[in-house]
């Protein structure tokens, strides 16, 4: 999850909540304190029903499982989708999706896949493995054509996996100078991804789920997307789609257990990624997909393949492979904890973001500074230890009962 999110959701409830708030005030007659009979005591305010079952997270150091660091490949620009001729070939690349990889996947593999078939093309190779070689793989497929995937390293092992799982779809996407020019575009994938994954709700599994998220602060929370120090401003798109989401709301003072005095409860599509990620490799090779793990080290390698249309899905890979410096690192760390299936919502404070996988609880830091252009994948578990202290610490202050 990320933290320019959490403040635009934060500011998009609050309008509503202000709205509500002067709507309530101006049905209200209005009385004075002597009006109220000092014997009547003012009534408890209760938990609301629907938030009093949260179950407990066991935030502890000992329970993480792991702690894991990828790069988010951004593009100032936004991602990479376009035709490239590449001596006989054709190249169609599908990279650079910044933070938003898995949210976007199914809408930028569409439009990867129909310049792949303008080609007449009906077989084809897909190099990448990741999310957005696997999507697109499968809608290739979908669209009649024999695929064949090339990949240096498979799932587990890509950087895919190691994503939050949140329906992200402008996260650290494309810089605000080149929003403009990506606002319609962005849009195409983002309803078409969307609409996929309302196809993918109640498989077995659970790959895809809407789940409750609580947002807690200590002040009220605004509109401003505040600057994540040394990172550009992002572009922003989530106001195009309104719909696709349902709107934040704020819970009033003890009408929720947390100790944090203002609180927004958002819901949200999460990916169960190691399910997922088993479900799109299983349904290719179902569908009689091919995969060779191989690894390139120069695009004169791609010349010898048979296939003579490729999509380039290699993420991240793409800044080597094809000596493409306008990818920029950015580096980002997730520990996860044992999994507590009775935990079904997440949250997210300032500093650290909790989402309810069923491959274990994910436990972000938000406010890292040094992440943009910075390739370095070293753990810090230091880090996490402390998110897993301050997630702790909510759950301390939180009102049982
Ligand atoms: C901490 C963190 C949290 C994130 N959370 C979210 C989230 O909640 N939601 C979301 O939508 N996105 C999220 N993202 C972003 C998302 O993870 C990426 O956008 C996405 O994984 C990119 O997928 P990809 O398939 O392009 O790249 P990858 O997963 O890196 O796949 C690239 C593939 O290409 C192969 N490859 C690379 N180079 C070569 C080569 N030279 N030869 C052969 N094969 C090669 C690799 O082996 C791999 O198979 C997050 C990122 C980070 C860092």
């Amino acid at each position: 999850m990320q933290r320019r999110q959490f403040l635009r959701q934060a500011g998009a409830t609050l309008a509503v909540a202000s709205t509500a708030a002067v709507a309530s005030c101006t049905r209200q007659p209005v009385t004075s304190a002597s009006a109220v009979p000092a014997t009547v005591p003012p009534p408890a305010v209760r938990i609301r029903p629907d938030v009093a079952e949260l179950a407990p997270v066991r935030a502890q150091a000992d329970r993480i499982t792991g702690v894991y660091v990828c790069t988010r490949p951004f593009r100032a620009a936004g991602p990479r989708i376009e035709t490239e001729k590449l001596g006989h070939k054709t190249l169609v690349h599908n990279y650079g999706h910044g933070g938003s990889g898995w949210s976007l996947s199914w809408g930028s593999g569409t439009l990867a896949v129909r310049m792949a078939q303008a080609t007449g093309a009906r077989a084809i190779g897909v190099i990448g493995c990741g999310a957005i070689g696997l999507t697109s793989a499968i809608l290739a497929q979908r669209a009649g054509l024999a695929v064949r995937i090339y990949a240096k390293a498979l799932p587990p092992d890509v950087y895919s996996m190691r994503a939050s799982g949140l329906w992200t779809p402008d996260s650290r996407l494309c810089d605000a100078a080149h929003a403009p020019a990506l606002a319609v575009r962005w849009e195409e994938m983002a309803r078409i991804s969307h609409a996929t994954y309302q196809s993918l709700l109640g498989v077995p599994g659970r790959p895809i789920e809407w789940i409750d998220g609580y947002a807690l602060a200590d002040a009220p929370m605004g509109h401003g997307h505040a600057a994540i120090p040394g990172e550009p401003e992002y572009g922003q798109f989530q106001d195009r789609v309104p719909e696709l989401l349902p709107h934040p709301v704020d819970l009033p003072p003890g009408s929720h257990p947390f100790a944090q005095p203002y609180v927004r409860r958002y819901a949200t599509l999460m990916f169960n990624i190691s399910t997922y990620a088993r479900m799109l490799m299983a349904d290719f090779l179902a569908a009689g997909g091919k995969i060779e793990v191989r690894e390139f080290s120069h695009p004169r390698e791609l010349l010898k393949l048979p296939e003579h249309t490729l999509i380039n899905a290699t993420g991240y890979g793409a800044k080597a492979l094809f000596n493409d410096d306008s990818i920029v690192p950015v580096r980002g760390q997730t520990a996860r904890l044992i999994p507590q299936p009775e935990v079904t919502y997440g949250l997210r404070t300032r500093h650290v973001s909790m989402v309810p996988r069923s491959d274990g609880l994910l436990v972000q830091v938000l406010d890292d500074t040094g992440d943009f252009n910075n390739a370095d994948t070293t753990p810090d578990r230091a880090a996490s230890e402390a998110a897993v202290r301050e997630l702790a610490a909510v759950m301390a202050g939180m009102r049982r009962g």
